[in-house]
């Protein structure tokens, strides 16, 4: 039987979350360690474990149907021909500019002259011609926020998410070259058996991605007090509303984004919303 192959990072900040999606998804798969190739047993997918930056080339090629990756990547391999499927939401951070911090002019017209260490020349080149820029770019594979301490560059460009690793190393970020998340990548062709496969597939990331930053809540009001309660929540369709055995309350239940429950938790509560119980949703079908 025809089977989707989809590349993932072998080790590295994609591959736990890259796995952790499948997972989430209904996707068993043995990944003992070491494994270059392992074989869902309960859905059409072969996952391959590949270097990160040798993704998109493998995609392009047809070597494997589907890939994870960081966006950052793309921007890098600009001439590889692939596609942005689906964004994932995980892996999220920018590409940005940082200087040693106290020093006192941080514009982007003070880095003409100045050199900058990365690991991204090409989008940091764009980015620098588009602001007409003339700075010197040291290529690094590696440990990049190091460069201004023993004096390989005047300043960085490199990922950054919290930013402790700035911190950590006295620099401040000035400039957002880009932004970046994990998203899905494909090629120009899928044959029509895979295509069918890459579709369920893309329906059971929908639903996982959806649900993932909505919680299911539910609550029990006073009948008088369920107009209050459900002009606070901001719903899907409509809350469900059941009666309670205790004559004249309700129970109340609806599915909302979690940074909005917690803005309107107190007014809830102030509207007569008690035993407030919040759940985690697995996926969410439309
Ligand atoms: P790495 O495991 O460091 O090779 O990084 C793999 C991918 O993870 C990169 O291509 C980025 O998309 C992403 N990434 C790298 N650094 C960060 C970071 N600081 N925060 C979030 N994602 C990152």
């Amino acid at each position: 039987m025809s089977k989707l192959k989809i590349a993932i990072q072998k080790s590295g900040r994609l591959n736990r979350d890259s796995m952790q999606l499948l997972s989430d998804c209904g996707i068993r798969i043995d990944n003992s360690k070491d494994q270059l190739r392992a074989s869902s047993e309960n859905f059409p997918l072969e996952v391959y474990f590949l270097r990160n930056s040798d993704i998109p080339t493998y995609v392009q090629k047809g070597l494997v149907d589907i890939g994870i990756v960081g966006e950052n990547l793309l921007f890098e391999n600009d001439e590889t021909e692939v596609r942005i499927l689906r964004k994932l939401g995980f892996s999220k951070c920018r590409l940005s500019i940082a200087v040693p911090k106290g020093n006192s002019s941080t514009g982007l017209e003070e880095l003409n002259g100045k050199s900058i260490a990365t690991s991204h020349p090409k989008t940091l080149s764009r980015f620098l011609k588009a602001n007409e820029i003339n700075a010197t770019i040291q290529v690094i594979s590696g440990s990049v926020e190091v460069a201004p301490k023993i004096g390989v560059a005047d300043a960085i460009c490199d990922l950054v998410s919290s930013g402790s690793t700035l911190f950590k190393n006295e620099l401040m970020e000035t400039e957002r070259v880009a932004t970046s998340e994990a998203c899905l990548i494909g090629g120009a062709n899928v044959n029509s058996l895979k295509a069918e496969i890459l579709t369920k597939l893309t329906l059971r990331i929908e639903s996982v991605l959806k649900a993932r930053n909505l919680k299911y809540i539910m609550m029990n009001v006073a009948n008088e007090n369920i107009p209050k309660v459900t002009s606070l929540l901001p719903v899907l369709k409509s809350p469900t509303i059941t009666p309670l055995g205790m004559e004249g309350w309700s129970s109340l239940q609806t599915v909302i984004q979690e940074d909005r429950f917690w803005e309107v938790i107190e007014q809830l509560k102030d509207a007569g919303a008690e035993g407030i119980i919040v759940t985690k949703i697995e996926k969410i079908i439309d």
